[in-house]
């Protein structure tokens, strides 16, 4: 192709990938996401949104056209374990329910990809929202610029947990509305937890999302307090497993973390009053935890500012909210397996990869943030073909200048982005 057609097909984008042309990325250094260790110059051959071939050095290769990453680190394409692309708190959030249409915030959540896509996140794990199943069919026609979708579908809860959609409704709106139930994936039996996963299944979900305790954000008082009991867990879990889905547990408090873990869960998600008995029962049980730092600093933040929650929320975001750090420093410490996750939708999306930033902060090795966003989040969401820079993954590509190993600030100045071989950045 000459270079005006090469230049209209960038202009195009998003296309197929298999109509990107094939690429060498001339990196300075790549991160072996493996070992955790930078090599030095590397040319990534892409072709037909594969990797095709990691050479050594900047070197031409013939016929294909090469991207000059002279002072940049190529790494794989960064995962964001949980976030909400259909959704984004501002202090209008609680009433934006009741006047807005899925539709509306369908439009919002287009946006939203494509900011968190152009950050580096060449995947995420939407937990919990009916919008991203479809945002994530629209991403992969090439409708909507975004990332790769993972998607819950709507969380599962208990009546009056975390995830009951009518939480807070007036007597008379939820009388019109009746109790909602496994369908809406509400459940209060060993029974509606297996019919709420097969519906989970019926919609479309990748992955399914349990609100094992109470939330920040939910219009309900407690937020630690337990949600479900054990056995409702493990038919969650063994129900899953039926449809090949991980199961990822929002959790707050220790029991409901507890039982989370006993009951089989992959992933605790923010795990702020983790025990150390808790943490003993995750490296038993292999579970993983997913920290969502910036979402914890986010709602302690905005806790202080007067009419930003509901009074009912304000008290919980300002106690979790700043404890959440602390406890991802403690379970790094006591040798539990740590993912990355921002709870973005908390936080504004195209942020995330601040998140890399609060881990350093809260004791994790730089080297081990980026392993937590790219090799060992591609093993939560249970994939072999993304999270490393190897012959035959999937071309998922980010180039940041400098080094991110020794400055983990370099994270926000994403220059290249490449997700199956298309570019959707290059500086
Ligand atoms: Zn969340």
């Amino acid at each position: 192709m000459s270079r005006p057609a090469l230049a209209l097909a960038f202009l195009l984008l998003p296309l197929s990938a298999a109509a990107a042309e094939p690429l060498a990325l001339q990196c300075e250094r790549l991160f072996e996401a493996r070992s955790g260790k930078l090599l030095p110059a590397r040319t990534v051959v892409v072709r037909e949104g594969r990797i095709a071939e990691v050479l050594e050095g900047r070197v031409e290769v013939p016929g294909v056209h090469a991207v000059d990453l002279a002072g940049h680190t190529c790494l794989p394409g960064w995962t964001d374990l949980h976030v909400h692309l259909g959704s984004q708190s501002n202090p209008q959030s609680y009433s934006e329910g009741f006047r807005l249409d899925p539709v509306d915030f369908a439009y919002r959540s287009v946006g939203y990809a494509e900011k968190t896509l152009l950050a580096g996140f060449t995947s995420v794990r939407d937990l919990g929202g009916e919008i991203a199943p479809h945002l994530r069919d629209a991403v992969n026609q090439g409708l909507v610029k975004g990332p790769r979708i993972f998607a819950a579908g709507k969380s599962i809860a208990t009546t009056g947990g975390h995830a009951d959609p009518t939480n807070g409704y007036n007597d008379h709106l939820a009388h019109l509305i009746g109790p909602p139930g496994p369908t809406e994936g509400v459940i209060n039996s060993i029974d509606d937890a297996r019919q709420a996963v097969r519906q989970r299944y019926k919609d479309g979900s990748d992955v399914i999302k349990i609100t094992a305790t109470g939330g920040v954000l939910s219009y309900a008082r407690s937020g630690d307090a337990p949600q479900f009991t054990v056995d409702e867990v493990k038919a969650i879990v063994e129900t899953a497993r039926d449809y090949g889905y991980k199961v990822a547990a929002h959790a707050h408090g220790t029991e409901g973390m507890k039982r989370a873990v006993l009951g089989g869960v992959t992933s605790i998600e923010h795990g702020t009053y983790m025990s150390d008995e808790v943490m003993r029962l995750m490296k038993q049980h292999g579970t993983w935890y997913v920290p969502t730092l910036y979402a914890g600093r986010f709602v302690a933040e905005k806790a202080r500012v007067d009419g930003y929650f509901p009074e009912v929320v304000r008290p919980k975001a300002a106690r979790i909210g700043a404890q959440i750090q602390d406890t991802a420093a403690r379970a790094y410490r006591n040798g539990v397996k740590i993912a990355f996750g921002t709870d973005m939708g908390v936080g504004p999306h195209g942020d995330n990869a601040r998140e890399f930033i609060y881990m350093v902060e809260a004791g994790i090795p730089a080297a081990e943030a980026l392993q937590a966003a790219t090799v060992r989040a591609a093993e939560v969401l249970g994939v072999d073909d993304q999270g490393v820079i190897e012959t035959g993954k999937r071309a998922d590509i980010v180039a940041v200048p400098g080094d991110p190993v020794a400055d983990i600030q370099r994270v926000l100045e994403v220059a290249l982005v490449m997700k199956d071989g298309v570019l959707f950045k290059q500086p």
